[in-house]
């Protein structure tokens, strides 16, 4: 038994609320027990210097925590005059994860920005943004179709993430931060409804880990995000 009663392989319970900003082309809510994290996708119309007259489109992702969003104040990154390693970690970790699933070839030359902002943190709050930014991203590009900005859904696969990590000797999915931060391997995996992985960011903080122990926390991290996946859809068709 864990520390919130979840089995090994049981994630938190997971909420979107889709349309939750008013302005934002995509925008939702997402829940992931008690991490929350909105997520936007907005459109603008250009490209990045470096895709001037590629007849190619961009997603790129911003994240942040909200300074009331962990236990002790988390200073703006503004306010400290440069983006932390940690942040710039993730925001580009989100961006190339949705990059990874959109054919950019059908987006024009406009840039989707996706802004994740944790405004609570309680463990996994990169998994829970590019789970909910592919949401945000979907309704944008859905509206971009009805709008008839693009001809068809640029959309090539979905995409969704979550943590595994070993705890006390246990592989578990979905830490939450009190066993994220008391355990020994920390994972993060993202991966498409094909189960094929965009990326996996695997630490043995504590310990170095096996081969053995890689391949449980893959399975656990694949059959999970299955899991997610199948959440995201009915969320979006449902
Ligand atoms: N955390 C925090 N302050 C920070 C960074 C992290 O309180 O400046 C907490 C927060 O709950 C976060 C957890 O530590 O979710 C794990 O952080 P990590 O860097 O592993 O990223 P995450 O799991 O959120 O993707």
């Amino acid at each position: 038994m864990r520390i919130d009663g979840r089995k090994k392989n049981e994630l938190r319970p997971m909420a979107v609320t889709r349309n939750y900003i008013k302005h934002a082309q995509g925008s939702v809510l997402i829940e992931v027990g008690d991490t929350k994290v909105i997520c936007t996708a907005m459109i603008e119309e250009k490209v990045p210097p470096f895709l001037k007259g590629h007849k190619q489109g961009w997603v790129t992702a911003e994240y942040e925590m909200l300074p009331g969003s962990t236990n002790t104040r988390k200073s703006r990154d503004r306010n400290r005059g440069k983006i932390d390693g940690r942040t710039m970690e993730i925001q580009r970790l989100i961006g190339r994860s949705l990059r990874s699933v959109i054919d950019l070839s059908k987006l024009g030359e406009r840039t989707l920005w996706i802004d994740c902002d944790v405004i609570q943190a309680d463990g996994g709050t990169r998994t829970a943004a590019i789970t909910g930014s592919f949401v945000a991203l979907h309704d944008a590009l859905s509206n971009m179709v009805n709008k008839g900005m693009i001809k068809e859904m640029p959309i090539t696969n979905f995409v969704a993430a979550t943590s595994v990590g070993i705890h006390q000797g246990e592989p578990l999915v979905d830490l939450c931060y009190e066993e994220d931060s008391n355990a020994e391997v920390d994972m993060n995996m993202v991966m498409t409804e094909k189960g094929e992985i965009i990326e996996i960011q695997g630490t043995g903080e504590e310990r170095p880990f096996s081969k053995q122990e890689l391949e449980k926390m893959l399975a656990l991290g694949e059959e999970s995000i299955k899991k997610i996946i199948d959440f995201q859809k009915e969320t979006l068709l449902g």
